[in-house]
């Protein structure tokens, strides 16, 4: 079961599981996910406020795990293999939505904080972030694919990643990859 709890301005979200355990069992991942475990006679209110009273102890530990990884993200490519790459992805993936009959859409690259890419559903462009350029290319096929079907389906509906699905079947592995790169 997943909780939330806020803490200084940060939502912090635990997946909770019920154990016969005898103490409440907190640990953090380096993917920045939190686990608790503790057994059913503990409250939902108790584990809560168990969360928040560590608030600093997790929140001090993601950044640490992101400075770790910043520390080990470097770039897979140069500029030119990079831009090479997904300029022919961005074509392959247009004719591989050709059953949709989508327009073609403009490609721009831009440095983002908090997303690989991005959609103009209205205006047909598609924003890459150019941090990519320190993903596999399996995980940039995923982002160029994603930001087409977007391209149909605005939203994350089930419509959305059902076509998602249809051209990447292993999306979610990579997309939970992807959620440990701090970018
Ligand atoms: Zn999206």
């Amino acid at each position: 079961m997943i909780r939330e709890v806020e803490y200084k301005g940060t939502t912090i979200k635990y997946n909770l599981t019920r154990k016969r355990v005898k103490n409440i069992n907190l640990r953090i991942k380096p993917d920045c996910s939190v686990e608790v475990s503790a057994n059913s006679r503990v409250s939902l209110e108790y584990l809560d406020s168990f969360v928040i009273k560590k608030g600093d102890f997790i929140l001090k530990a993601f950044e640490d795990f992101k400075k770790k990884q910043s520390i080990e993200l470097l770039p897979k490519y140069t500029i030119d293999e990079f831009e090479t790459y997904v300029f022919g992805r961005f074509e392959l993936t247009y004719k591989l939505f050709g059953q949709y009959r989508i327009d073609k859409p403009q490609l721009k690259f831009r440095k983002m904080k908090s997303r690989w890419g991005s959609c103009n559903y209205v205006k047909c462009i598609i924003t890459l972030n150019k941090n990519l350029i320190y993903c596999t290319k399996e995980q940039i096929d995923y982002v160029i694919i994603h930001e087409f079907a977007h391209l149909i389906v605005p939203n994350h509906s089930k419509d959305f990643y059902n076509i998602v699905s249809g051209f990447c079947p292993e999306y979610k592995r990579i997309r939970k990859e992807m959620a440990g790169i701090l970018i």
